[in-house]
């Protein structure tokens, strides 16, 4: 039962071949007996499953239907669940129980959704391996002496050992699409503004963005459209209909015109990379695309202005953790200045203070001009080339990142070098563009992801795309020995 996706569980929910109570008791043991090698999971949420999962069976016998009604998931640690550990990560927030549900979670129960549990990522988000975990690092299930990716490696990790089919995670600058990547898993970072962020706990709010981690476009589809929409509680939320994306998904690619930036074939990129990504183009060919070589002038400018501006905006986010009003507080502090220094110093992992020093480092008044100012700058030169590369081709196409997944611990001693992998990712934030990962071979055994890119909520671009390829390839099929 594991190995079914959420399209042949609707399938099977509605055909009476399982109840959604044998599926959650059957995927929750096999959590349970597979997780500690990958430690993908922070909280179990047993009762609610089955709660949920009993409540779906009975919605469906009054007649009811719909594609995740009974479909069980998990959400990363940072959506707010109410009356559950939303930790982040964090030492800060592992004692916090959210007091309400965040907008997606709340869409997804709505929708009938069954919530397993909550899964692991990287301190407040801030990572590309899942090593800054307060909770531990996750194992990759394609190899477990190597990392997931990050942030959200521990969807990522349960999804691609069958512990479920589809799980939430965030992208704020490649946390669903790298993981997704490394982990042989289709992942969907949605359009700034498509779904709501209330009640997600914010890293850097102008690029965070919550979406679909699972294995085919299929099912990123039906996980999208439960989350989508306009919601009055996020001001950033657009209010745009939403398009039905599984309709969408059979639409056929005669004439697409994907364009290939040819700054992505720089030095940094894996030969054998490279030539997965051009076999991907070749079949998208064969399917009836056209290709074109494209520029992307200002992209060696994308890894210095992410780096400035989400740390800026972490700074000035995480400044409410101030061991006053949520989570964590030292013991017997001596004053309010030493409660502040020591809650947050004991609060916040190593790599969250750096980002939160290099933040508020850029954003004090000597350095804002020539930082902040001049990042946000850079950001409107991105978003122009790719308004421009769009007037020419209907999708960007190219690697996820440079590198298959690398052992855990290599890139610890030198955060730079943890950062120069997002440098394919990181641009659709800059941006606020739709970009989906797909699997598309194997490097040393180790998955390897394409990177579609399209204009401003065209998520159904992607997925279409996706679910093409897809029907004509068995990369995203191919299941880690040993789950
Ligand atoms: N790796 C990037 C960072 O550390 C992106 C993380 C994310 O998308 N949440 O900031």
């Amino acid at each position: 039962m594991h190995q079914l996706t959420l399209a042949e569980i609707a399938r099977g929910l509605a055909d009476k071949k399982f109840s959604s109570e044998e599926l959650t008791k059957a995927l929750l043991a096999r959590i349970t007996q597979l997780d500690p090698q990958l430690n993908s999971f922070i909280s179990l949420t047993e009762d609610l499953a089955l709660q949920q999962a009993k409540a779906a069976d009975a919605r469906r016998a009054n007649g009811e239907s719909g594609a995740l009604l009974g479909a069980p998931i998990a959400h990363k640690d940072l959506f707010c669940t109410q009356g559950i550990r939303t930790s982040c990560g964090s030492k800060m927030l592992d004692n916090f129980k959210a007091p309400y549900d965040a907008t997606v979670v709340a869409k997804l129960a709505a929708a009938g959704a069954v919530t397993l549990g909550k899964t692991n990522m990287d301190e407040f988000a801030m990572g590309s391996a899942n090593e800054s975990s307060y909770y531990g690092p996750v194992k990759n299930p394609w190899n477990l002496e190597h990392v997931p990716g990050g942030s959200s490696g521990g969807s990522a990790a349960a999804v691609a050992a069958r512990l479920l089919p589809a799980a939430t995670g965030t992208d704020t600058g490649g946390s669903i699409r790298q993981p997704a990547a490394l982990t042989n898993l289709t992942g969907l970072k949605p359009t700034y503004g498509r779904v709501s962020r209330w009640g997600m706990i914010a890293y850097a709010s102008s690029l965070d963005q919550g979406g679909p981690l699972a294995r085919t476009a299929e099912d990123c589809a039906i996980l999208l459209q439960g989350m989508a929409g306009f919601d009055p509680q996020d001001s950033t939320s657009i209010d745009e209909p939403v398009p039905d994306y599984s309709a969408g998904l059979n639409g056929s690619l005669q004439g697409l015109r994907i364009g290939v930036p040819k700054e992505y074939f720089s030095a940094g990129l894996d030969p054998r990379i490279a030539d997965l990504v051009m076999a991907s183009v070749e079949e998208l060919k064969k399917l009836g695309a056209v290709v074109k070589e494209i520029s992307l002038p200002n992209m060696q400018h994308a890894i210095p202005a992410y780096y400035v501006i989400a740390p800026a905006e972490a700074s000035s986010n995480l400044s409410r953790f101030d061991g006053v009003r949520f989570g964590y507080r030292c013991e017997d502090p001596k004053n309010l200045e030493d409660l502040y220094k020591r809650s947050r110093g004991e609060g916040f992992g190593p790599e969250v203070q750096r980002r939160i020093m290099v933040g508020a480092y850029a954003l004090s008044a000597g350095y804002y001009d020539a930082y902040y100012l001049k990042a946000q700058r850079i950001r409107r030169l991105i978003k122009n080339d790719f308004m421009a590369a769009f007037n020419e081709v209907d999708i960007i196409l190219g690697p996820t990142t440079p590198n298959p997944a690398w052992k855990l611990g290599a890139k610890n001693s030198d955060p730079v070098a943890a950062y120069l992998e997002d440098v394919y990712t990181i641009t659709a934030n800059l941006a606020g563009l739709p970009g989906l990962s797909m699997p598309a071979g194997f490097v040393d055994g180790l998955p390897v992801g394409v990177q579609l890119l399209a204009p401003y909520f065209q998520e159904g671009r992607l997925l279409n795309v996706a679910h093409q390829y897809q029907q004509n390839t068995d990369w995203h099929t191919r299941t880690p020995t040993g789950f």
